[in-house]
């Protein structure tokens, strides 16, 4: 049976937001790398601003007034992206608790994105061939007659008795009763 999760943004954790939306997996180590680049070009912008300042020799008050502008609103936007940088990482020990990296990350969800659907599911449901396809008898709720598709070539399933949908990763999850990086473990081979 699936998790049942109820909306209340403001006791979500970092932990629900991931097992409600588990893409964010994916699309987390991706924001943090343009994070970390829209820094650096934020950090070589204050530096030019700067260097274009000092060179101009111009009078004391002059650099002091270039410096507070820098710092009003250049480097509010520097500590904003740090800010949220920092938010982003929180994340990483939740997605992956082993030594994280963001490579191995998406290359392992890449793969067990491929994983056969119909051979995951077969080792917990009587699966009936259906073409390409095959039916089976819901897991997510109790029927007599198979409601359950598997798409081959999508890799992804739906049930036309409670239009429970999804791919191979999120199969799995229902059925073995585990989270998505276990679930993503399960299916790297
Ligand atoms: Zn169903």
């Amino acid at each position: 049976m699936m998790k049942k999760f109820y909306y209340r943004p403001e006791k979500l954790t970092n932990r629900s937001l991931l097992e409600i939306f588990p893409e964010a997996a994916e699309i987390i180590p991706i924001k943090i790398q343009e994070h970390k680049i829209a820094i650096q070009e934020k950090e070589r912008e204050i530096s030019s601003f700067l260097k274009g300042i000092y060179a101009l020799q111009a009078d004391s008050f002059s650099e002091w007034f270039a410096e507070e502008f820098a710092k009003q609103f250049i480097l509010s936007d520097l500590a904003a992206l740090d800010r949220n940088l920092m938010r982003l990482k929180r994340f990483l020990p939740i997605i992956h608790p082993d030594k994280y990296t963001g490579e191995d990350l998406s290359e392992k969800i890449e793969i067990a994105r491929n994983y056969p659907i119909q051979e995951i599911a077969q080792s917990k449901l009587e699966l009936i061939p259906s073409g390409k396809n095959f039916r089976a008898l819901c897991p997510f709720h109790n029927e007599d007659s198979p409601s359950l598709y598997l798409y081959t070539e999508s890799n992804r399933f739906y049930c036309f008795g409670c239009n429970q949908k999804g791919d191979v990763i999120s199969l799995t999850q229902a059925l073995y009763g585990i989270g998505f990086v276990d679930a993503v473990k399960m299916l790297q081979n």
